[in-house]
């Protein structure tokens, strides 16, 4: 697979060299020591780091000017109560930012409905576990059933197990040559300090793509470039990428703040944070790796500490009262860190929870943004966090389910149908290969193939408009991976294991 030719620097020949890499107590410090001279001589020779209140994927103009008003104002809660507090009144909050458009209903297919065999509950047949009611107080035992089941899941990011399940989930030879392509732009596209920057800058590209983002997060950014190649087996220990991989992690621990309420990976977003401790901890599931369990251990704790003590929720700015999309990935980025082994405070979980109650809608079928409203982006993502938080009300899930996925995928909606084809097949929905067939084969025929382009997505998606062509690369290359990739943190494995 074709790597970027940087001409190594001094940390890349650190961080491959065999000798450093045994002792990882020495070499982390080391690495740290000179990753931190490196960015004060870039800090030095490049423009100023962007301001750290960012638009994020679902914020708006209007958003942003209503975060740099919280930024004045934020207070920073503590932890959450050991007891939930009693649920408030339903009410619209005066700040919620204004969603985009409602997709549009039915969008025309031109692409032919490709007959799949029924999707077999393959996910919880092949991990062995059997669904139980989500206490959400255990973390994940190590060498139990579910933890065996979870390291059996994981094998089959690679090897022939892959193609097993591409094959029996819905894949297609067509949607697996596209996975690669869109790996090979995104190691294409990481820039000279191990990073990705939603705006192509530091890279190859030089202008070659169109379509660049405006969120100023590199570790948003690093984040979400480095999932894929997490999702497709590519660890800093294994595969093809496993430099580009190693290079992004070394990147992402570079940028942890030490704070007292845990390591701040933000960089002015809660996205950020929650992408970026999403990546590391994934990659400390499938590596087992100690030199990412400190920092994944900090940044979590970060997250607990931002959580919105009264609503359960998270926003762009530690405390502030939460919203659907940011909820979504710290809830991610709390379960893969839960199944590698740490424990994540389960009042933390019941926040989560408490905070879907506040936005649902519909008997719990819908979800809002901020306040109880049908939208379908926001109720793919609420339905999928039901699902990693052990909801026991299946015909509901089902129900929401089955009106989403109705008018067929989203033409345009890459993040909410991200979302939603992980929840359809987690729940091995009626609707699934029908759906699947379609939304697989439009990200195929949709994928960039002349010039710099090549192997990359751009969707005409205000959700995530901001995260540019970057963001909207690795998001399809996600869900093209959804066959295979759905363990440790979106199957049965991980629901059970709580
Ligand atoms: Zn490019």
């Amino acid at each position: 697979m074709a790597m970027p030719d940087d001409t190594p620097t001094g940390i890349q020949r650190l961080i491959t060299n065999p000798a450093v890499r045994s002792g990882y107590t020495s070499a982390v410090a080391h690495l740290l020591v000179l990753i931190g001279l490196a960015l004060l001589w870039i800090d030095r020779s490049s423009p100023p780091r962007p301001r750290p209140i960012v638009i994020a994927f679902a914020a708006t103009a209007d958003a942003a000017d209503e975060i740099g008003a919280a930024a004045a104002e934020a207070v920073m809660p503590g932890p959450p109560a050991a007891a939930p507090p009693p649920v408030a009144p339903l009410a619209k909050s005066e700040s919620e930012s204004p969603l985009v458009p409602e997709p549009n209903a039915a969008p025309e297919s031109t692409v032919p409905l490709v007959p799949v065999e029924p999707v077999a509950a393959v996910v919880a047949k092949a991990a062995g576990v059997v669904a139980r009611p989500a206490s959400l107080t255990q973390p994940t035992p190590a060498g139990t059933a579910t933890g065996d089941a979870i390291a059996a899941a994981l094998a089959r990011r690679s090897g022939l197990d892959r193609g097993a399940a591409v094959r029996d989930r819905g894949g297609s030879a067509a949607s697996e040559a596209a996975v690669e392509r869109g790996l090979a732009w995104l190691a294409r596209h990481q820039a000279a300090d191990g990073s990705w920057r939603f705006d192509l800058s530091g890279c190859q590209c030089d202008g070659g793509c169109r379509d660049a983002g405006t969120v100023s997060s590199t570790t948003a950014a690093t984040g979400i470039a480095l999932l894929p190649f997490l999702g497709a087996g590519h660890t800093q220990a294994a595969g093809a990428y496993r430099e580009t991989v190693t290079r992004g992690l070394y990147y992402l621990m570079s940028r942890i703040q030490p704070t007292p309420r845990g390591g701040d990976l933000a960089e002015g977003t809660m996205y950020g944070q929650g992408v970026a401790t999403l990546a590391l901890a994934e990659a400390l599931g499938m590596t087992k790796d100690e030199m990412l369990v400190r920092p994944v251990r900090d940044a979590v704790r970060f997250i607990v500490t931002a959580q919105d003590a009264y609503g359960g929720g998270w926003r762009y700015l530690p405390g502030q009262a939460g919203d659907t999309t940011v909820t979504a990935w710290q809830l991610a980025a709390l379960k893969s860190a839960a199944l590698a082994g740490l424990e994540v405070p389960s009042p933390t979980f019941d926040g989560v929870c408490r905070f879907l109650d506040r936005v649902e809608t519909q008997g719990g079928a819908a979800y809002g943004y901020q306040s109880p409203q049908a939208r379908s982006c926001t109720s793919a993502i609420g339905l999928l966090c039901r699902l990693y938080t052990g909801w026991d009300r299946a015909e509901v899930l089902d129900r929401g389910l089955a009106a989403l996925a109705k008018p067929g995928p989203a033409a345009q909606g890459v993040y909410q149908n991200f979302y939603l084809s992980q929840a359809l097949l987690q729940r091995d929905h009626p609707a699934w290969p029908r759906w699947n067939a379609r939304n697989r084969d439009q990200l195929v025929a949709r994928q960039g193939a002349i010039g710099h382009e090549a192997g990359s997505w751009f969707f005409a998606d205000p959700e995530t408009a901001p995260g540019g062509r970057l963001a909207h690369t690795a998001l399809a290359v996600l869900t093209l991976e959804v066959y295979y990739r759905l363990l440790p943190i979106y199957g049965h494995a991980a629901v059970a294991g709580f």
